[in-house]
């Protein structure tokens, strides 16, 4: 990338716990999503060269909120940060609320223009992933894949990972890609920042974010 390093503008704005208490839906934005423990946070934080960016989804209380981060000199250009699945200790209700909220979130939004799921490389594709990828392609919504904690497996290991989780999905008639990715030595960040600039449309922007 020559540019400069336009995520370090990335700022958290609110928590949502209810689709209404969301920014007006115009501008543009990308959800990341992933079962917890994948390094979502980290992929953020990571974007943004700032530890602790997200720190606030860690929250107690905010761990099953939408938390909404935009550009400091452009709130049209969103990221969302879903709250993450596969809690263990989530009551019952507290799950059934999350599947309501991510469900009108992703059905409902017109500026969601892509979605970065984010999974350990070591254990691609549960179900939890599998929903999130057929819902994709009910709705036609590109998505890309970052096979996160690419760090922790040797190099031929990732490509392996890579080459089986594209192959189980190529039935799906979708844009859909997959990085393999470290939060911790930044792999494959180059590629996330391009798929956000595109989804974003930041180049096409007038008042341009770099
Ligand atoms: P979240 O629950 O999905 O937000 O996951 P976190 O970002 O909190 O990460 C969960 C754990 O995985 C933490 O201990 C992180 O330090 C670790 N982690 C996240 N990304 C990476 C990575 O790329 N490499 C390694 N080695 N650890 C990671």
């Amino acid at each position: 990338m020559t540019e400069k390093n336009i995520f370090v503008k990335l700022n958290f704005i609110l928590s949502a716990l209810e689709i209404h208490q969301l920014p007006e839906d115009i501008g543009l934005e990308v959800a990341l999503c992933g079962r917890s423990n994948s390094g979502k946070s980290s992929v953020l934080n990571a974007l943004a060269n700032n530890k602790s960016l997200a720190r606030t989804s860690k929250t107690p209380g905010r761990t099953q909120s939408l938390n909404i981060f935009s550009f400091s000199n452009d709130n049209l250009r969103r990221l969302i940060d879903l709250p993450g699945y596969g809690f263990a200790k989530v009551s019952k209700k507290d799950r059934k609320n999350w599947g309501i909220l991510i469900n009108n979130y992703l059905n409902k939004r017109i500026s969601l223009r892509g979605l970065v799921l984010i999974m350990d490389i070591r254990h691609p594709l549960k179900d939890s992933d599998l929903t999130l990828l057929n819902w994709c392609e009910e709705t036609n919504t590109s998505v890309l894949i970052l096979l996160n904690k690419s760090d922790k497996i040797s190099k031929n290991q990732s490509t392996n990972s890579r080459n089986t989780t594209l192959e189980a999905l190529k039935h799906l008639k979708i844009n859909i890609n997959a990085v393999v990715f470290s939060a911790k030595n930044h792999q494959g960040i180059d590629f996330l920042k391009k798929y956000l600039i595109d989804c974003l449309d930041v180049e096409g922007s007038p008042n341009a974010l770099g």
